[in-house]
């Protein structure tokens, strides 16, 4: 993202737009800035603000009078007066923060825009948690905290290594050089992004040492982390099984989403085959 420096008059409306807090008036230039490391390329600063296209020596020339009369000239709050934002042509590996963080560009190797997963919204359809299996939504970064793909490859490397396995369709999955591993590429570690979902899947038997294996590998990065776990509910839509499960290792259960199998399944040889390679 670039702020036009020949637009910008320092108003300093866009500074709470930004969820990275990435962007700050510089007092000496008298412009705003973003801060590149900071910013996720997320689009919001460029799309959440409306903007009024005033000519900004204009605008500049009645701040400055307003001020010898001790009395202020400010465009209302969720305005850029001068249309400063532009979004510039991103390369690799930069791109990738845009991918992962831009609500509105599609990830390519799954077609989902935001995260690019539908978790287990699709459950009933794509079967990807069957009865008796858990699945698990790790999710970095959210709220308004971003996330590093080098704290992300911790996580995968040490699921990896106590012989987790990925769930297929999700990009993270998708990005990885060597998924035995949990390996993602070089060049991009260092990249920020707004957030990311890691998924797995095991059977009930394997749910407190997955939880164990997040909560310290939580500890050893940088971000934050929220996670979702799921189940299959019985023929009476009851869970009694995970839930006293999770109770029983000291986690408050609550159904968050209730996915209620109104789905209809379409494609079940595609089904069936991707179950078998993900097992
Ligand atoms: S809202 Fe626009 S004019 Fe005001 S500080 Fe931000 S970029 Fe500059
Ligand atoms: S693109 Fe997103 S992260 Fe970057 S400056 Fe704009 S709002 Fe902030």
């Amino acid at each position: 993202m670039i702020i036009n420096q020949k637009k910008c008059v320092a108003c300093g409306n866009c500074i709470p737009v930004c969820p990275m807090g990435a962007i700050y008036v510089d007092t000496g230039k008298n412009r705003a800035q973003i801060n590149d490391d900071a910013c996720v390329e997320c689009g919001t600063c460029y799309r959440a603000m409306s903007t009024e296209n005033l000519n900004p020596v204009l605008v500049r020339m009645v701040r400055k009078a307003a001020r010898w009369f001790r009395f202020r000239f400010e465009p209302e709050p969720d305005v850029c007066p001068t249309g400063s934002f532009e979004m510039n042509d991103l390369e690799m590996p930069r791109l990738i923060r845009q991918i992962f963080s831009d609500p509105v560009v599609e990830h390519t190797s799954t077609g989902i825009k935001g995260r690019g997963t539908e978790e287990v919204k699709t459950n009933d359809v794509n079967l990807r948690v069957d009865t008796g299996e858990v699945g698990y939504t790790i999710e970095f970064g959210r709220p308004g905290v971003g996330v590093r793909f080098r704290d992300i490859q911790l996580m995968t490397r040490t699921l990896a290594k106590n012989g987790i396995k990925f769930e297929k369709k999700n990009p993270i999955t998708l990005l990885m050089t060597d998924e035995s591993r949990g390996d993602l590429p070089e060049d991009i570690l260092n990249e920020k992004i707004l957030s990311a979902i890691v998924e797995i899947r095991t059977t009930l038997e394997e749910v407190e040492k997955v939880l164990k294996l997040v909560h310290k590998v939580n500890l050893q990065i940088d971000t934050v982390i929220a996670i979702g776990i799921s189940t299959r509910c019985d023929t009476n839509g009851e869970d009694n099984l995970l839930a006293p499960l999770l109770e029983n290792l000291g986690y408050p259960f609550s159904r968050a989403k209730t996915n209620m199998g109104l789905g209809r399944i379409t494609n079940k040889i595609e089904v069936k085959d991707n179950m078998k390679s993900t097992l």
